[in-house]
C-alpha cells in the first residue's frame, strides 16, 4: 500500500507550461536595451479562479487577442454570475500592455464585488529604466498604474520563493523543481530580476499605493470627522 502512495505521489500528470516555454517565455534573462535578441512573441499565462482548485493556461492568439483579453473572454460570464467575490490569481510572462490594462481595470472596476486580481508577471513589457530616476514607456506605465488604482494587485516575479509558488501553480512536482530553479536562478537572470526591481520601485513609489479604495475609506473618515467636529462646534455653541 505505502509503495503505491509512493507511486502516486511520483506520478507526473505534467506541467501546464513547458520546460521549453518556461526558458523562453517565463524565465528568460534578456535584458532591457539589449536589441540584439529577439523578444518572445508568445505570452503565457497560468490562472486560478478562487482560492484553491487548479490553475489553467491561456496563450495569445497570434495577430488577434493577447493572453489577457483570452482569458477575460472564458472568464467573464464565470465572474458576473457570481454572488461572492472570487480571487483571480494570474501567472503571466509580461506585465499587461497598455491597451490590457485598460480593459481588465475596466472588468475589475466594474465587478469590484465580484472580483480581485492578483497579477504576477516574469517581464515587463516596454518598459525601461534609463537613469536612477527616469523609466521609459509611458502608455503602459500608465496603464500599470491605472489597473492597480482599480484595485489590482500587480508583482514582478522575484527571487527563489516566488518561483517556487509559479511552479506549484504550474503543478510541477517537487523533486523536479530544482533543475527549473537553476533556470529562474541563473546569474545573468538574477541581473535582470534586480534590474526588475527598481523599474518597480520606481513605478509605484511606496507614497503611491492607493487604490480606489483607499481613497474611498479616506472620503468616508473625512467626511465622518468633519461631521463630529460640526456637531462639537455645534454644541458648544
Ligand atoms: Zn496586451
Amino acid at each position: 500500500m505505502k509503495d503505491l502512495v509512493g507511486a502516486v505521489g511520483n506520478l507526473n500528470f505534467g506541467s501546464l507550461v513547458s520546460e521549453d516555454d518556461f526558458k523562453q517565455c517565463f524565465a528568460h534573462d534578456f535584458m532591457y536595451g539589449d536589441t540584439t535578441r529577439n523578444w518572445p512573441s508568445k505570452t503565457l499565462l497560468i490562472y486560478r479562479l478562487g482560492e484553491d482548485g487548479p490553475f489553467e493556461c491561456e496563450e495569445n492568439e497570434r495577430g488577434a487577442d493577447h493572453a489577457e483579453i483570452v482569458l477575460l473572454k472564458k472568464i467573464r460570464n464565470k465572474i458576473e454570475n457570481r454572488q461572492t467575490r472570487t480571487l483571480v490569481t494570474i501567472y503571466i510572462s509580461y506585465s499587461p500592455c497598455s491597451k490590457c490594462s485598460e480593459i481588465l481595470g475596466g472588468f475589475i472596476g466594474k465587478n469590484k464585488k465580484r472580483c480581485k486580481l492578483k497579477i504576477y508577471f516574469s517581464n515587463f513589457y516596454l518598459i525601461l529604466r534609463i537613469s536612477n530616476v527616469q523609466l521609459i514607456g509611458k502608455r503602459h506605465m500608465e496603464g500599470l498604474h491605472n489597473l492597480r488604482q482599480k484595485g489590482a494587485e500587480i508583482q514582478p516575479v522575484i527571487g527563489e520563493e516566488m518561483w517556487k509558488m509559479f511552479l506549484k501553480a504550474n503543478r510541477v512536482p517537487e523533486n523536479d523543481q530544482g533543475r527549473w530553479l537553476v533556470v529562474a536562478a541563473s546569474q545573468n537572470r538574477q541581473v535582470r530580476e534586480k534590474e526588475d526591481k527598481k523599474i518597480f520601485d520606481l513605478l509605484f513609489p511606496e507614497t503611491d499605493n492607493e487604490t480606489d479604495d483607499d481613497i474611498s475609506v479616506r472620503y468616508i473618515c473625512f467626511v465622518i470627522f468633519t461631521l463630529i467636529m460640526y456637531l462639537l462646534y455645534a454644541h458648544i455653541n
